[in-house]
């Protein structure tokens, strides 16, 4: 069987490792006994109410419910948006509508979201990269370099995981240069919380611009996996080609309307208030460990750091049961870890973890 399946998988899967998401690298986890913050996800678990009479019918491929309130919340047209499993899926629709597997390649700005390389690589479409700047803005002379070479450059804002959000003039700059050449999609997963930096409002000004969101982050939905493709028309009708005929589930479209309802905006509002002030309270206190540095900046719901004794650390957490996210691994970002705001009391469990970590490196007297 082995032997056939070799045969048969498509080369440019052969050497392609997948997606470390949080939840894989501690599958099986339980998020009552844990206290996960590796996953950018919200602490904040609300209520919502399925009706099931509908159940035997398959569902709307574009529901009204969640296009038209999603439009309204977003400033755009019903026409400028599609609704996706998760942003995660808007990215690899991007890619299979717009790259020919093979022969195009997508722009990526590291260190950054893993999805746009990985969903690349599994479409056999090549993965060209302008590495950001030490401070992390973007290195406008590369990427403009890439002029004609690339059919999608993808810059996330904030981005994740240094929490920086991209430069409104440098954008401009990207959008403009690659006006006839290519899409420039701003990955906006995070937007809620530096919701004055959005790009949504940009789209009559820069016909190339894509904007992708998510009910993941600060609407506490990463379950339900829903987000939002956000273009001129055009654009969404290309991918409305590509898209399967049922990508929403009912249930996930009945709460999405509801969490997208006036209330539902309302309680968003509030508990992204909240991880603000959590942000600052978490921030001030991490840096008064020793030889701990933040790194970039805070506009998301997550804390990036730098310490020598990153791996001492990210083991004595996880050996206590909470879990944080390394980013090591990612260029320019040797000894990082990410945090994830958690309610008040999980990061006081956390940095009471610290404290006791680190007062067992200190140099015995
Ligand atoms: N973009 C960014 C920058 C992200 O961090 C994430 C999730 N971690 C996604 C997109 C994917 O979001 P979704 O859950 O909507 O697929």
């Amino acid at each position: 069987m082995s032997e056939l399946v070799d045969k048969l998988v498509c080369e440019n899967l052969k050497a392609l490792k997948p997606y470390e998401s949080a939840r894989r690298i501690f599958a099986g986890g339980d998020s009552d006994s844990e206290i996960w913050l590796n996953a950018n996800e919200s602490p904040f678990a609300n209520d919502y109410s399925v009706d099931s009479s509908h159940f035997n019918r398959y569902p709307d491929c574009q529901p009204p419910s969640v296009v038209g309130p999603y439009a309204a919340y977003a400033g755009v047209q019903e026409d400028q948006l599609i609704v996706t499993r998760g942003a995660d899926e808007g990215i690899e629709l991007l890619i299979r509508t717009f790259c020919t597997p093979g022969k195009d390649s997508i722009l990526i700005c590291p260190p950054t979201y893993g999805m746009y390389a990985i969903s690349a690589e599994t479409c056999n479409v090549g993965v060209n990269k302008a590495i950001l700047n030490d401070d992390f803005s973007l290195d406008i002379a590369t990427i403009k370099s890439f002029k004609d070479k690339v059919n999608l450059v993808f810059i996330c804002s904030p981005n994740n995981p240094t929490g920086t959000s991209v430069d409104k003039a440098q954008l401009s700059e990207v959008l403009e240069h690659f006006a006839d050449s290519a899409l420039v999609v701003v990955d906006e997963a995070y937007i809620e919380f530096d919701a004055a930096n959005t790009w949504a409002t940009e789209l009559a000004q820069y016909p190339n611009l894509v904007v992708l969101r998510t009910l993941s982050k600060a609407f506490a939905l990463a379950g339900i996996r829903c987000g939002f493709t956000l273009a001129n028309s055009e654009v969404i009708q290309s991918i409305m080609k590509v898209i399967a005929p049922y990508p929403m589930p009912e249930p996930v479209a009945q709460i999405a309307a509801q969490a997208l309802s006036p209330k539902g905006l309302a309680l968003m509002a509030e508990q992204v208030a909240y991880l603000h002030t959590q942000k600052e309270a978490l921030k001030q206190q991490l840096a008064m460990f020793p030889e701990v540095t933040l790194v970039g900046d805070d506009k998301a719901n997550f804390i990036l750091f730098r310490h020598p004794l990153k791996q001492a650390l990210m083991d004595y957490l996880v050996v206590n049961s909470v879990l944080i996210r390394d980013q090591s691994k990612q260029i320019n970002l040797e000894n990082c870890l990410r945090i994830t705001l958690g309610n008040q009391q999980q990061n006081e469990k956390l940095l009471s973890l610290m404290t006791e970590f680190f007062a067992q490196q200190e140099p015995l007297a």
